[in-house]
């Protein structure tokens, strides 16, 4: 990737700008039976789906065959099941509130510049589900409003892997966004209460970057896999061992740290947050399993989730 097509991304991934601001908390309600049905009568009950944090890097990583598509490739082989659908929830769609798209044909948006031709003529048609986006707005009991919206599409975050998974664009594609004044905390119960999903087909997605802080990329080292700084290295270590150990509230604090490893790996929360999302899913001792684990250019880490995948 060239420079300048990293400091497009830079401006795309809102860097620089405030970790949000907590507003009120979300209410620990119990799913009603209005929520139950609602979500019963649009997909029938399933064996829970894995769920899935991608380390997405590069969008170059759409269209290259390198280390870590191979490593995406190689779960897509273990998966073993067409989902219903797919729910993304990428770093590049930030919102106020939580919304979810409910168009029954996303666009593919090439949400970055400086980047080859290839990139931008990637279409990646798979279809929506507008019945699961209505259903969702309409849940009661998640103790957060979500919003249909009909205006985004795919971004860059969800299209460039989620492609490796299902190259045929044959499974439907949801994105949920991420509330740009949500916690870490509130994100990872927002998906405590969404975790009945992986039991209705649902194949839920987190992409994003658990290390990412384009500002410190080592562009004469820019492809040289396994390279990261000490407090990259530092923070992805301890975000591995927390993930393995399931100290869920040690990586919702990870962002808010006073470390100089956290406030570097971490300098704006969008591409850390998905992972919220795939660990408040997570089951009584369901098994996880880590691949790209791998830094990158300094500043950045590949490594990615697996829950429930089969060994
Ligand atoms: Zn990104």
């Amino acid at each position: 990737m060239k420079r300048a097509a990293f400091l497009k991304l830079l401006g795309a991934a809102g860097v620089g700008s405030a970790l949000p601001v907590a507003l009120g908390g979300l209410r620990p309600n119990l799913l009603s039976m209005n929520e139950l049905n609602a979500w019963e009568s649009v997909l029938p009950a399933t064996d829970r789906l894995p769920a899935l944090f991608l380390g997405h890097g590069s969008p170059m990583n759409a269209i290259e065959d390198n280390l870590f598509v191979q490593g995406f490739k190689n779960l897509a082989a273990k998966l073993h099941v067409t989902p219903a659908a797919v729910l993304c929830v990428s770093a590049h769609w930030e919102t106020r509130g939580t919304q979810v798209t409910a168009m029954a044909q996303p666009r593919t948006i090439h949400d970055f510049g400086g980047f080859p031709q290839a990139l931008f003529d990637v279409q990646y048609p798979a279809p929506g589900h507008p019945e699961l986006a209505n259903a969702l707005a309409t849940a009661e009991g998640l103790g957060h409003h979500v919003a249909t919206d009909h205006e985004w599409g795919l971004d860059h975050g969800t299209w460039s892997v989620v492609k490796h998974l299902f190259p045929d664009a044959d499974v439907p594609v949801l994105q949920l966004s991420l509330d740009r004044n949500m916690t870490p905390a509130q994100h990872y119960a927002l998906a405590g209460q969404l975790k009945r999903l992986r039991e209705r087909g649902v194949l839920v997605v987190g992409s994003g970057n658990m290390v990412h802080n384009l500002r410190m990329v080592d562009w004469a080292r820019m492809n040289d896999v396994g390279h990261g700084f000490d407090w990259a290295l530092e923070a992805s270590d301890a975000m591995r061992g927390w993930i393995l150990e399931g100290n869920h509230r040690a990586l919702m604090e990870a962002p808010a740290s006073a470390q100089r490893a956290f406030q570097l790996a971490i300098p704006t929360a969008e591409h850390y947050l998905p992972l919220m999302y795939v660990l408040g899913m997570q089951a009584p001792n369901e098994r996880v399993s880590l691949f790209n684990d791998n830094a990158m250019a300094g500043s950045l880490t590949m490594t990615s989730v697996a829950l429930g995948l089969p060994s």
